[in-house]
């Protein structure tokens, strides 16, 4: 029976190597982790992570062919390939803080497997890394290793959170980088044989090392910068009349340019997308690109520009003043179908208002107290000034409250502000809504799923981003 383990057990580790059991019975698969909270919840019934479909991938293979272990050593020993799915994210202190990955992790797990490694290994990338990572790994692996040979493939992970599970079934494609030699090759084949499973032939790519590891930061990097683009066109569209929803479907329907990632939005968020834009501006800066740098730094810097525009719309609507008024926070994960809330643009929106002493009440059917507490105490890490910006003080987190529905979080309020497309927010009894807030009452919504005539029917005054405003 072929072995594979995976260290870390999280968003990606976690549900890839449940659908690889799924997929592939024969495969005894363990996933490893040394945080032992994530594997105990790994192991029971509220799992460390929500994704749709998932607890039942989990709950057919789990004790099967499916392990969740803290005895990272012995599964990496007994492995025949070893997938590395440990977190990769933006430098904070150092030479190239604030843009570099920080490797720290990917370093300790690969001295780890040469340590107590007794057997040939394939070891895969899962993480996201800058290119020409393999060749450190590489050198890291052959220079303590015991006699062992490891073969490096580069397979980066596409899923999309919220709908991972689905894009593990029916991925636009699988890509395998690896050594154009032939025992880089044969490697290659081994992992090819264990998506052959599910994934038809032709989605599985096959590259060299270097573009395998790039073309994962160019996906994400092209993906957000999409979201500029459009959410660039939403400010001109809001300055001069035009609707960006229509524009999108004009431009959308170009099979040149395509409908998909073309939603205006409060902004992109997530772990990813802006870690991975500043690991690829860091590569452009050390590669003499400094043109290419910036051209990849406006994606991010229209982001930012985005948020602040919301939260600026938000504050002279309601007449130059949220001081005081409580705003209901509708969504803080950074999209809909997950708890994740890294990178979430709730948490610059929601400092932005308290900034302007603003008290918050915020929902989200995913998202604990606990992290939106900690999201909005943490340091931010100011990528284009490598300093660390202050957190939120004590007295304004005071006026944050959690709350367990729509409708309390509404209630008395002066405004909600959209900013996660959950679906039961589309669904909401917003009559009901406009009946316990404030007069004049207020919608800005971040996603742009709102029903404007409808609210505007009720008596809400609503924003929306890149629409016509109210006349
Ligand atoms: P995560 O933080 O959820 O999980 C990483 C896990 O690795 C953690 O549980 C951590 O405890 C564990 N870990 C770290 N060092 C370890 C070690 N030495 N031994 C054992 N376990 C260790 O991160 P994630 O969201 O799953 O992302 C993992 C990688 O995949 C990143 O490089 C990310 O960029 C990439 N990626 C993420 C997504 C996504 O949607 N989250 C999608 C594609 C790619």
């Amino acid at each position: 029976m072929v072995k594979i383990c995976c260290i870390g057990a999280g968003y990606v580790g976690g549900p890839t190597m449940a659908v690889i059991a799924l997929k592939c019975p024969s495969i005894a698969v363990a996933v490893v982790d040394i945080s032992v909270s994530r594997i105990a919840a790994w192991n029971s019934d509220q799992l460390p992570i929500y994704e749709p479909g998932l607890d039942e991938v989990v709950k057919r293979r789990r004790g099967k062919n499916l392990f969740f272990s803290t005895d990272v050593e012995k599964h990496v020993a007994e492995a025949d390939i070893v997938f590395v799915s440990v977190n990769t994210p933006t430098k904070t202190q150092g030479l190239g803080a604030g843009k570099a990955a920080d490797l720290t992790y990917w370093e300790s797990a690969a001295r780890m497997i040469a340590d107590v490694s007794k057997s040939n290994k394939i070891v895969v990338e899962k993480s996201t890394v800058p290119v020409k990572t393999a060749e450190a790994i590489e050198k890291i692996l052959s220079h303590n290793s015991k006699g062992i040979k490891f073969q490096i493939l580069s397979n980066p992970e596409f899923l999309a959170e919220g709908t991972a599970i689905q894009d593990l079934f029916k991925p636009d494609r699988v890509l395998i980088g690896g050594r154009e030699t032939p025992d880089g090759q044969k490697a290659i084949q081994v992992l090819k044989d264990v998506y052959a499973h599910w994934v038809p032939e032709d989605r599985i790519l096959t590259t060299n090392l270097w573009s395998a590891e790039l073309s994962k930061l160019a996906a994400n990097a092209f993906l957000a910068q999409r979201i500029s683009s459009v959410n660039a066109m939403s400010a001109l569209c809001e300055a001069t009349g035009a609707d960006v929803s229509q524009v999108s479907h004009a431009v959308g329907t170009d099979t040149r340019i395509g409908p998909k990632f073309l939603n205006a939005s409060v902004g992109f968020g997530g772990s990813c997308f802006q870690k991975d834009i500043l690991n690829l501006i860091y590569i452009c800066d050390c590669n003499g690109l400094a043109e290419v740098a910036n051209y990849w730094k406006q994606v991010i810097k229209v982001n930012d520009y985005q948020k602040n525009r919301f939260v600026n719309r938000v504050v002279s609507s309601m007449f130059n003043t949220v001081s005081g008024k409580k705003i209901a926070i509708l969504g803080f994960a950074f999209k809909k179908d997950t708890g994740d809330t890294r990178e979430t643009p709730a948490i610059d929106v929601c400092k932005g208002l308290l900034g302007d002493k603003a008290r918050l009440s915020i929902y989200d059917p995913q998202v604990t107290e606990d992290q939106i507490q900690r999201d909005l105490t943490m340091k931010k890490f100011d990528w284009d000034h490598p300093i660390h910006l202050q957190p939120m003080s004590p007295s304004a987190v005071k006026q944050v409250s959690v709350v367990w529905d729509a409708y309390e979080a509404a209630k008395d309020s002066h405004g909600i502000c959209i900013l996660t497309e959950w679906d039961e927010f589309r669904k909401l009894d917003y009559q009901r809504i406009f009946e316990c807030m404030q007069k004049p009452a207020f919608v800005f919504d971040g996603r742009n799923i709102a029903d404007v005539e409808k609210l505007r029917e009720i008596g809400f005054i609503v924003y929306s981003i890149g629409k016509p405003l109210d006349p």
